[in-house]
C-alpha cells in the first residue's frame, strides 16, 4: 500500500494539500499526482474538472496545472498575502469563480 508508506514518510504539517483552494492539512484521503505534489482525494478530483482559459495566450488547462503566485495586498500595518492562479505556461493571472468552487469544495469535505 502506496498510500500508508505515504503517511509514515511525511509529517502531517507537510501534507498540505496543493489544491489552491483547499491548503489545508491532509488526515486522511490522500493521493498524489506523478510530480509529488500531494492532494485530498476529493480535492484532485474537483481539479482535475475544473477548465481554465488564459486570455494571454489561449491556452487551457485544469486545476492541477494551475500555478499559485503569492502577492502582498494592502498597506502599511494591514497587508497580507493573497494566493493568485496563474497560467502554467505564461504566468498571466487568471480569474477563477472562487465563491462558486469554494462551495463545491466544502460539500467534498
Ligand atoms: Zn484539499
Ligand atoms: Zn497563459
Amino acid at each position: 500500500m502506496s498510500f500508508r508508506f505515504l503517511y509514515q514518510r511525511v509529517p502531517v504539517k507537510e501534507r498540505i494539500c496543493s489544491y489552491y483552494l483547499c491548503q489545508k492539512p491532509i488526515l486522511r484521503n490522500i493521493a498524489q499526482t506523478p510530480d509529488g505534489r500531494l492532494w485530498h482525494y476529493g480535492c484532485l478530483n474537483t481539479a482535475k474538472d475544473e477548465q481554465h482559459k488564459c486570455l494571454e495566450c489561449f491556452g487551457t488547462f485544469d486545476g492541477t496545472e494551475a500555478v499559485l503566485s503569492e502577492h502582498e495586498q494592502g498597506q502599511g500595518d494591514t497587508f497580507s498575502m493573497e494566493m493568485k492562479l496563474s497560467c502554467p505556461y505564461c504566468g498571466a493571472e487568471v480569474s477563477k469563480h472562487k465563491q462558486f468552487l469554494e462551495e463545491e469544495n466544502l460539500a467534498i469535505l
